[in-house]
């Protein structure tokens, strides 16, 4: 029946719903974003056909991948179901479903839990299905996939074979804008810029607590290398722990105050955030006056009680918002042991305000200059370019979070503590730094 036939083809073509572009990369990288430096389309990462996607790094690689998908039009309410062919030997990338609503903004699922992130679970090396399959957000217009390897981490994943179903609404797929970012430049260590003195650098270690009273191990490991090679750092401490303390945590804790390797310093009571007029608040945001005292008393007692002295230095745990108020800074001039505040951002108008009117010297931050380019994960280019770009700067305070450095994120930050100690740095504690000795 020939009228059947063409009449069926008429009514795909005018309300037909959309499909995955290109979803088998068998047109190499068309159709797609690769907003990195290291994500192939290559015949080794194929299931089927000629070409898979292959993403990750051998080495550690601070950048991590980024691949997103064209944008799919999507009817909210109903289901889509995506799958895909992925193989790996090490659990580092993963699928994400990314809804949006026509104005371009996060459209969350109806279903808080519902799953639009798929990771890896068999790390055998062998090709395995994937599938993601969740209701369309009530606010979506779009949907992409995007493809993503963990900052830090090391292994290959290999994906190929992504199809989309379900929840498609008519209209053509929108192709992804390529935002490739920038890479810090390699610099040639043979031609660093002299600089007339030596930097002092402040190694301002955050998030230290103890751990069902304990020392976490990584906290011991690197106190020990600092001893070893001469080197002074800060840790900053969530003070609530401090009450735990075994007789052992606390006598680690002050051998290495008395030896001058460690100086302990105050980074908060909990970290937690808070939610104040429906505002997320990082924790020393948006206290009132007596709350802050509050916090600043217990602190310096728990301090008083576990290193036999209060603590000198502060910087404040960072958060969903700025990380201080005025409060915070009346707070700190009104105690009499805090004298160095290791600030969070460079020196602006409020920092010049308090040094002016109150016994506090603040040390700032350089952003160009810092251990990590994401929170947790080291960055040698990066800090090495840092230091080149500024050789007027008298000293760096370098923030990094030790308990987040596993695998290759350790041995990075030892790069960049090879490369500080060949440039004879001085390193230096916080308070002996803004104090003297
Ligand atoms: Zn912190």
């Amino acid at each position: 029946m020939r009228w059947t036939a063409a009449l069926s083809v008429l009514l795909l073509s005018a309300g037909r719903a959309a499909e995955l572009p290109n979803g088998g990369f068998e047109d190499g990288p068309l159709r797609w974003a690769f907003n990195d430096h290291t994500s192939q389309v290559l015949p080794a990462a194929a299931r089927g056909g000629r070409l898979g996607l292959r993403v990750g790094s051998l080495e550690y690689n601070p950048d991590g991948a980024s691949v997103a998908s064209c944008k799919l039009p999507v009817t909210p309410g109903e289901t889509t179901t995506v799958t895909f062919a992925a193989r790996a030997t090490a659990a580092c990338s993963g699928v994400y479903l990314q809804f949006t609503s026509a104005a371009g903004k996060e459209a969350p699922p109806a279903e808080p839990k519902a799953q639009l992130v798929w990771l890896p679970r068999e790390l055998d090396g062998q090709w395995h299905d994937g599938r993601l399959s969740v209701a369309v957000p009530p606010t979506a217009a779009w949907l992409n996939l995007w493809v993503h390897s963990f900052a830090g981490s090391a292994g290959l994943n290999d994906y190929d074979d992504f199809q989309v179903s379900g929840g498609l609404a008519a209209g053509e797929p929108v192709p992804p804008v390529e935002r490739k970012p920038r890479l810090a430049p390699e610099v040639d260590l043979s031609k660093l810029p002299p600089r007339a003195q030596p930097a002092a650098v402040i190694l301002k270690l955050d998030d230290f607590r103890l751990v069902r009273g304990e020392v976490p191990e990584v906290w011991q490991r690197l106190a020990t290398l600092f001893a070893q090679r001469g080197v002074q750092a800060g840790y900053g401490v969530l003070a609530e722990s401090l009450a735990s303390a075994t007789p052992a945590a606390r006598e680690w804790m002050r051998q290495q105050q008395a030896a001058g390797t460690i100086e302990f310093w105050f980074h908060g009571w909990t970290h937690q955030s808070h939610t104040v007029a429906g505002q997320a608040c990082s924790e020393l945001f948006k206290l009132r006056p007596e709350e802050a005292t509050d916090l600043f008393a217990r602190s310096q007692a728990a301090a008083r009680l576990v290193l036999g002295q209060p603590f000198r230095t502060f910087g404040p745990p960072g958060g969903p918002s700025p990380s201080f108020d005025a409060t915070i800074g009346a707070t700190l001039a009104a105690d009499p042991d805090l004298r160095v505040f290791l600030y969070p951002q460079p020196l602006d108008d409020a920092g010049r305000a308090l040094v002016a009117a109150s016994h506090v010297k603040i040390l700032d931050r350089a952003w160009q200059a810092n251990l990590e380019s994401a929170v947790g994960v080291p960055h040698y280019r990066a800090l090495v370019a840092g230091y080149a770009a500024l050789p007027e700067r008298p000293y760096f305070v370098l923030q990094g979070h030790p308990p987040m450095w596993s695998g290759g994120r350790y041995d990075e930050f030892l790069r960049i503590l090879d490369f500080l100690v060949a440039q004879r740095v001085e390193f230096v504690t916080p308070a002996a730094y803004a104090l003297g000795p």
